[in-house]
């Protein structure tokens, strides 16, 4: 009883999609196998975005799969299961359908491959390695207008849950009764925020509802993927709207709790224009197509909680330099309890931070040292947000150290020397 959408009636050619996917999809169709192109990739083809990457999805088990593909599939994963298929630095993620039942209720003849499927205490998910049909694998996709697939066979569109009508209205529905999928997988809730502000589409009511509610089991997953999923959220382009929604439903509190503690606690509204300051900052530069770097991001959202800290251990008698290494200590400390922060990472915050202070002590050589340390860049763009923000005093340094650039080497000397 799906919907199929023949090609005539739908806009998705085979020149958009990925030419590894392409491969991918013709080969397991050679071999015998159904194959689908499935999820953002359909969804955004429709919408005339540009797919981040094309997963693939079909009936071929993994080792089936390696077995088309030889050498360039690598079998990954043990919570689920995934082939890898590489084409040069392209790799195409390829999944076997996931089955819908417990392992008890599937048939006999699937019972011998299908070992794993487990719910934890509260009901989430902890293993799904029971493989099915297209018709199950559809209940563990989350959104409907996730759940599209691009038959290879005949390039129609099956529809299994409505999701054209959802595409066409503009609308975000989970699959399913949505507590129970926030419960199997929290996660879910935050990819609702991120699909809603990237889509620009409204979350229909009922998927919306448990948002204000179940925000707290976003405690149980893993402070690694959170870290993951807090980069998805905030390198997206749409971060400002992201940060909105996501204080909106108060899952803010749950990914940033110490951001979220200055937030309430500040009316005169500074530390949250720093915040709104970056993450606009981090808009731009993805939307003209430059990198953009974690340590950054958890720099701003992480300064104003520092610079408390630091208050505080200032008032103890600390020096300056301990005050700050004890304060970004703590902060960092306190943060990696919701999200991770891989050691790069914050070696590199606090080589931000600490700059935040020696860019004032720039004259003669000072300022040439300074230029040329590696975090230098990172430091001058934090230094400029915290100037946007309204650090007044900030305003005056960052119009110097844009000049200093502007100067080629011996002018450079001059300037810093002018400096008292
Ligand atoms: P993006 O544009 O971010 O790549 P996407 O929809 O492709 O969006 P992925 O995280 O790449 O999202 O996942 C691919 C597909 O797998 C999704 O479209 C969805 O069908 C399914 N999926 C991914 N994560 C989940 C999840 N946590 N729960 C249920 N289904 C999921
Ligand atoms: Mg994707």
């Amino acid at each position: 009883e799906p919907d199929i959408i023949s090609r005539k009636q739908h806009n998705i050619s085979r020149e958009q999609i990925d030419k590894g996917a392409l491969d991918v999809l013709y080969g397991l169709k050679r071999a015998g196998y159904e194959a689908y192109l499935v999820g953002g990739a359909v969804r955004d083809l429709l919408l005339g975005l540009e797919p981040k990457d094309f997963d693939i999805v079909t009936n071929a088990e993994p080792e089936e799969i390696k077995a088309v593909f030889r050498q360039r599939c690598r079998l990954i994963g043990r919570r689920f299961r995934l082939a890898h298929v590489h084409f040069g630095r392209n790799v195409i993620e390829v999944a076997t359908f996931r089955g819908a039942g417990d392992a008890e209720t599937l048939k006999p003849s699937r019972r011998k491959t299908s070992h794993s499927r487990a719910v934890d205490e509260t009901g989430r998910l902890v293993r799904d390695n029971v493989y099915g049909t297209i018709d199950e694998d559809i209940w563990r996709r989350d959104f409907t207008v996730n759940s599209l697939y691009y038959n290879i066979k005949d390039f129609s569109i099956v529809d299994y849950a409505g999701a054209l009508r959802d595409i066409k209205k503009g609308q975000l529905r989970l699959i399913g009764d949505p507590e129970t999928r926030y419960r199997e997988d929290p996660v879910r809730m935050i990819r609702a925020v991120r699909f809603a502000a990237k889509l620009g589409f409204e979350i229909e009511s009922k998927t919306k509802a448990p948002l204000y509610e179940m925000g707290h089991l976003l405690k149980d997953v893993s402070n690694a993927r959170m870290f993951e999923e807090v980069l998805k959220l905030f390198h997206s382009g749409v971060a400002i709207e992201v940060f909105e929604k996501l204080r909106h439903f108060g899952l803010f509190t749950y990914l940033f709790p110490q951001t979220h503690h200055v937030l309430s606690q500040e009316e005169q509204g500074f530390p949250r224009m720093l915040v709104v300051e970056a993450l606009k900052s981090t808009d731009a530069r993805i939307q003209s197509g430059k990198g953009v770097n974690p340590s950054f991001l958890f720099a701003a959202m992480l300064w104003e909680p520092m610079l408390q800290r630091r208050e505080q251990h200032l008032s103890e008698g600390f020096t300056h330099q301990d005050a700050l290494y004890a304060a970004a200590n703590d902060v960092i400390e306190q943060q990696i309890v919701a999200t991770s922060i891989p050691k790069r990472f914050s070696s590199q915050i606090r080589e931000i931070w600490s700059l935040q202070f020696r860019l004032a002590r720039r004259s003669g050589t000072r300022a040439q040292r300074l230029f040329e340390h590696p975090r230098f860049r990172a430091a001058y763009d934090f230094l400029g947000i915290r100037a946007a923000a309204g650090e007044t005093s900030e305003q005056e340094l960052f119009d110097w150290w844009t000049q200093y650039q502007e100067k080629d080497a011996i002018d450079q000397v001059a300037f810093a020397n002018d400096v008292r």
